[in-house]
């Protein structure tokens, strides 16, 4: 399958701070890839840095970013911002910001197809309330009139998507999408992008979910500290994962608890990035751990057929078989 997406070796400062440290992904047409961690484990960063909307701190400083055959590091503002409009589409974590205020949100989704697409003003109301009526927005034709003040925050969260997925992008990053919805529109939403993407829809999920990541991504990222630290089909990662953090983070899923087991929460937190510990970062958490963690830093390996794993005990880890359960089960 040919990637539409390919990033490699990534590297993204923040300030002093080295945020993501080497990450490479890639997404193909038709495919959905999970990008899933805690937060400042450098996932929203690194799919902001394929973007160009990184915040002004930070800087992309090594590795490369492809769109399509195109070298998007290459690519000046100008054609950046081209591509969002069209062919790459982002949901951003806060809608509110994202949207603005002192228009109407049907003016809004319908300035998307009169500048993009030309239409005119009836059609491209017509097209606005086809699109938040997609997304579960009811008696859209009325909402349509409303200011982004007047919606809770789950509307405003759809009436993000609806504008994302308005001008059929070849791309969607979409950044916990799904956080601030209950859990039946979150289905609902999650059915129209599993939708999208039988259609041909590529698209970046970006969660600390694995629950939202189990039904819909294919293959999986796991960040931690700015590097990936593991990878692979969704299926097997999660039937066996291939490093601690992975392990911590399926015990710790909010799904688990449907199970009847209570989430266990991994101990400690993240490490600040200006002070990472020294070896593998993940040492200080990590029940796992022995001298060698302690100062050498595992690299990122191939452990299994199509999946790789940055921990020195990964084969241990995998030996345990999925001792953890599936977080959907
Ligand atoms: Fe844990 Fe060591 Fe593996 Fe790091 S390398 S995840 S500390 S066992
Ligand atoms: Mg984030």
């Amino acid at each position: 399958m040919t990637e539409l997406l390919t990033v490699s070796d990534l590297a993204v400062s923040f300030g002093e701070v080295r945020a993501v440290r080497g990450v490479s992904f890639g997404v193909a047409e038709a495919t959905t890839l999970a990008i899933v961690g805690e937060s400042g484990s450098g996932k929203s960063l690194s799919s902001l840095a394929v973007l160009g909307l990184l915040p002004a701190q930070a800087q992309v400083t090594a590795g490369s970013i492809h769109w399509d055959g195109r070298d998007l590091r290459a690519c000046g503002a100008d054609e950046l911002r081209q591509l969002r409009g069209t062919d790459i589409a982002m949901i951003f974590q806060d809608p509110l910001s994202a949207l603005n205020p002192s228009l109407t949100v049907g003016y809004q989704i319908g300035e998307m197809f009169r500048r993009r697409r030309g239409l005119g003003r009836d059609e491209a109301r017509r097209r606005a309330i086809e699109a938040m009526t997609e997304v579960g927005i009811p008696d859209a034709a009325r909402r349509a009139g409303s200011y982004p003040h007047e919606f809770s925050g789950g509307m405003r969260q759809r009436v993000m998507i609806a504008m994302a997925l308005a001008l059929d992008p070849r791309l969607l990053i979409a950044d916990e999408p799904t956080t601030a919805l209950d859990v039946t529109v979150q289905a609902q939403i999650l059915r129209l992008l599993r939708k999208r993407q039988r259609d041909g829809l590529a698209m970046i999920i970006i969660s600390h979910d694995l629950g939202v990541v189990a039904r819909t991504a294919q293959s999986v990222v796991v960040m931690y500290a700015g590097r990936a630290v593991e990878s692979g089909p969704v299926a097997d990662l999660y039937t066996v994962p291939a490093h601690p953090y992975t392990l911590g983070l399926m015990a710790a899923s909010p799904s688990a608890r449907d199970a009847g087991r209570r989430p266990q929460p991994i101990d400690g937190y993240p490490p600040d990035g200006a002070a990472l510990p020294t070896g593998c970062a993940f040492h200080p958490r990590c029940p796992f751990a022995r001298q060698r963690c302690r100062t050498e830093d595992p690299e990122l390996r191939t452990v299994a057929p199509g999946r790789t794993s940055a921990c020195h005990f990964a084969e241990e880890v995998l030996s345990r078989g999925g001792a953890v359960g599936h977080p959907r089960a």
